[in-house]
């Protein structure tokens, strides 16, 4: 059963639904996803994306993919080739709904003409510091510029002013004429335009004034024929704005319906914080597989299903809350427990000599590529005298219930033989650096009755290929990052482990970048782009729980 099904619509759908059958809009679902290309998305994205998208799929509509693109000084084409990339990595599609608020200068020009004609806007020349000064507090209402009464003939000569690039950077602003006294500080003669000489990634040096987020924001809806914007809350208090603009404009406007952002434990998913550490180095890059980003969640392995269905259990509400990394790591989990393949991986090699199998012999032993997918099939999996065995299922002095290896115990080699720990080498520092077992031939592949406790993974060392792993932990070691005096004070230092000694089966010598793997008993890996024929590099996406438990069930049940 899908999760869709099981579950009753959010109050974003339900509204939708509603509305459809009132009527409204004629019926029409238009939406739109309206990022800034001024970094890479995040999984707080995902959700917007799943939302608008999804639901615009839903009610038979169309998602528009806006570049809300009115900020030259951040924006950047890498971001905008980036985020159509991940937007369809994710699985969705804006067809030929693409554009872009910068497409609409000219007509936002001629509005804010217009306002300025209605007397509903003038040119101001207080600086940044002054306008703040005036605009008040939450309690006092603001005062009025001393520039507010000019004349619609003197507005309308400086703002063509501006536009022609008379005056330097911040010495004139265009703000709506609304309400100083307003409870919504938003209402208090917001500024439209400012003026910014510099270049932009897609208008090149036409302009020098630029229109403010707020102002182009709601007039693009009215251009697109958006009916529904969703948002995230912190619009709530924008969309008088919105509609005032609107308003006075008379021109259509959609439904503006917000929704609380998604914030999860241990991580940031502010674009300005996630810029500082990659300029800062702290990862290797806006991909780094322990960044938030969809770029770097799909270098760790996610799977754009596992990202999908973790949107739709969180759900749409309007409650701010925190959602726990590991309910990602489960979604994740149940999917590539159904598509990934299964192999043996050694992270952490120790010898292990078979005395009593022949020096020349190899055996090729059957081995199920998914228990969980029977059409994926068997492989054969080279068995010899000399192995690799993990250095943690091997302890000379054992403690109490540690099922497997150590002297004169027996354990099962997955897929193979139960062999039987005779002796051990140890180095000059007392290390263990080898284990001699004896096998016993009856017990190929688990035919046999004989019970042992544990069951362990290996590879055939002559067959092994050598392979590089990186293990990730969470980049903050505390769960609100954002709370803390700084966030960056409790980064983790261990977020990062390579180990560059490990040995795959044979059966992953052609493991191309991108592919997906379950490493029996260790979790899932993802081939990482960096991977070549000489060297292959494995990221763990997820560890495996209860993995242990599992292997027992399935070769003794
Ligand atoms: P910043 O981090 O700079 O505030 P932003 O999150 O506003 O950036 P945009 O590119 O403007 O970034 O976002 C595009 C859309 O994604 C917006 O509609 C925004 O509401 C939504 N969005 C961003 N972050 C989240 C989040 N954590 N949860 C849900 N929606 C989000
Ligand atoms: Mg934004």
């Amino acid at each position: 059963m899908s999760n869709t099904e099981s579950r009753a619509p959010d109050f974003v759908r339900a509204t939708i639904a509603t509305e459809i059958a009132q009527g409204r809009f004629d019926g029409r679902v238009v939406t739109r996803f309206p990022p800034e290309p001024n970094g890479y998305l995040h999984i707080g994205h995902a959700k917007a994306l799943c939302l608008d998208f999804g639901a615009a799929q839903e009610f038979g509509g169309h998602c528009n993919l806006r570049f809300d693109d009115t900020n030259p000084t951040k924006e950047e084409t890498e971001y905008v080739d980036a985020i159509q990339d991940d937007i369809r990595w994710l699985g969705y599609a804006w067809g030929d709904h693409l554009y872009y608020a910068s497409g609409y200068f000219e007509q936002l020009y001629q509005w804010a003409v217009q306002l300025i004609q209605a007397g509903k806007a003038y040119v101001d020349d207080l600086t940044p510091d002054e306008m703040r000064d005036y605009r008040g507090t939450l309690t006092e209402p603001g005062r009025a510029s001393p520039h507010r009464n000019r004349s619609v003939a003197e507005n309308l000569d400086l703002f063509a002013r501006m536009r022609a690039g008379e005056f330097p950077d911040g010495a004139k602003t265009l703000r709506a004429k609304i309400d100083m006294a307003s409870g919504n500080v938003n209402l208090r003669d917001p500024v439209m335009y400012r003026i910014r000489h510099a270049e932009h990634h897609r208008t090149g040096n036409a302009w020098c004034i630029y229109p403010m987020y707020d102002w182009a924001h709601g007039q693009s809806y009215s251009i697109e024929r958006v009916t529904y914007s969703l948002c995230s809350m912190e619009y709530e208090d924008h969309r008088p704005l919105y509609d005032w603009y609107c308003e006075q404009l008379g021109i259509f406007h959609p439904q503006q319906i917000e929704f609380a952002r998604l914030n999860i434990s241990h991580t940031v998913l502010s674009k300005r914080k996630l810029l500082q550490l990659v300029n800062e180095n702290i990862v290797a890059g806006w991909d780094d597989p322990r960044m938030p980003t969809l770029r770097g969640l799909r270098r760790r392995g996610y799977t754009p299903e596992a990202i999908r269905d973790f949107i739709e259990r969180v759900g749409v509400g309007k409650t701010q809350n925190l959602i726990e990394l590991a309910l990602l790591e489960h979604c994740l989990r149940e999917d590539l427990n159904k598509r990934a393949a299964r192999v043996m991986a050694v992270l952490h090699p120790l010898k292990v000599v078979i005395e009593n199998y022949p020096a020349d012999q190899v055996e090729e032993l059957d081995a199920v590529n998914n228990p969980e997918d029977a059409t994926m099939g068997t492989r054969q999996v080279p068995f010899a005298r000399e192995l690799w065995i993990e250095q943690d299922d091997f302890r000379e002095d054992p403690p109490k219930k540690f099922f497997r290896l150590s002297p004169g115990v027996e354990v099962r080699l997955r897929y193979a033989y139960i062999v039987k720990c005779t002796s051990v080498v140890h180095n000059e520092r007392g290390q263990v650096i080898q284990v001699n077992c004896t096998y016993d031939p009856a017990t190929r592949g688990g035919s046999t009755d004989r019970k042992v406790k544990g069951t362990i993974h290996w590879v055939s060392a002559r067959h092994a290929i050598p392979a590089k792993v990186r293990l990730y932990d969470t980049l903050f070691l505390s769960p609100k990052p954002d709370e803390d005096e700084d966030w960056k004070t409790r980064i983790n230092p261990n977020s990062l482990e390579t180990l560059t000694n490990c040995f795959v089966e044979p059966a992953l010598a052609h493991a191309a970048p991108g592919e997906r793997y379950q490493f029996e008993r260790t979790g899932y890996f993802y081939v990482d782009p960096d991977s070549s024929t000489d060297q292959r590099v494995f990221n763990r996406t997820v560890s495996l729980r209860d993995s242990w438990g599992k292997i027992e069930k399935q070769e003794q049940g």
